[in-house]
C-alpha cells in the first residue's frame, strides 16, 4: 500500500510519514498543492492523506482536479478548521473523508484502513472490459466460455489496465504499482508482461487488444 502526503507544515509531514510508515506503508510526502495534484494524478497511490491549506493550490481544488480527470483514489482530508461547512464542501469536491486537526495517529490510522477496505469492497469480485471478465479472489480471466488462470504479475498488469480501462495508463505506474518503485524493473519487463497478455487475450479469442501509447504507457481497446 503506497500513501500519498499532501501537508506543507513539514513538521507535521514528517510525523504523519513516520506514523504510516511504522504502519507499514509506503509514503511519500509532497508540500503543495499543485505537487499534490501532479502525484496523485499519476494513479499510482492506494490513498491520499490532503491538507486543505495549502500553496499554490488548496486541497478542495486539488479532489476536485483529480475526479475530474477520472482519477478515483480514495482522498482523505485534513482540515485545521473544524467548521461543517468546510467538511460538506471537501465531501462534495469528491473526497471520501476528513479529519479535523488536531487529531490522534490511532484514528487516522484507523479511517485510513476503513478508506482502504471500502476500496476493496468495490473492486474485490469482479473487473469488466468489453468481453473480459477478470476475477479477482482467483487471478481468473475470462472471455465467453474460456478462460485461463494468471500469473500474479500478469494479473496485477491487467487488473490495473482494467480498473482505469479508459485512460493511458503510463509504464511508470505499472513498474511503481507491481514492480515497486525500488525494484529496478524497467520498461522491458513491462512490455514482456504485457505481451503475455496479448497471448491470453489471443488464446481466449477476446476482442480486446493492449494499444501501445509510443513513449508513454498502455491502453485497453475493444475491437469488437
Ligand atoms: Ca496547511
Amino acid at each position: 500500500m503506497r500513501i500519498l502526503i499532501v501537508e506543507d507544515e513539514t513538521r507535521l509531514a514528517d510525523a504523519l510519514s513516520q506514523i504510516l510508515g511504522e504502519a507499514k506503508y509506503q509514503t511519500d510526502v509532497v508540500y503543495d498543492g499543485q505537487d499534490g495534484l501532479d502525484y496523485a494524478a499519476t494513479g499510482q497511490y492506494d490513498a491520499v492523506v490532503l491538507d486543505v491549506m495549502l500553496p499554490r493550490m488548496d486541497g478542495f481544488a486539488v479532489v476536485r482536479a483529480l475526479r475530474a480527470q477520472g482519477v478515483a483514489t480514495p482522498v482523505i482530508l485534513l482540515t485545521a478548521r473544524g467548521e461543517l461547512t468546510d467538511k460538506i464542501h471537501g465531501l462534495d469536491c469528491g473526497a471520501d473523508d476528513y479529519m479535523t486537526k488536531p487529531f490522534a495517529p490511532e484514528e487516522l490510522l484507523a479511517r485510513l484502513r476503513a478508506m482502504l477496505r471500502r476500496q476493496g469492497d468495490v473492486v474485490l469480485d469482479t473487473l469488466h472490459f468489453a468481453d473480459l471478465t477478470l476475477e479477482l479472489s482467483t487471478n481468473t480471466l475470462t472471455c465467453g466460455a474460456k478462460s485461463v488462470r494468471l500469473g500474479y504479475k500478469e494479473f496485477e498488469v491487467l487488473r490495473i489496465l482494467m480498473a482505469n480501462a479508459k485512460q493511458i495508463v503510463p509504464k511508470e505506474t505499472l513498474i511503481v504499482k507491481v514492480w515497486g518503485a525500488e525494484s529496478g524493473a524497467e520498461d522491458n519487463n513491462v512490455e514482456a508482461y504485457i505481451s503475455f497478455l496479448r497471448k491470453k487475450f489471443f488464446f481466449l479469442g477476446s476482442h480486446v487488444t493492449i494499444g501501445t501509447v509510443r513513449k508513454v504507457g498502455y491502453l485497453l481497446e475493444d475491437e469488437g
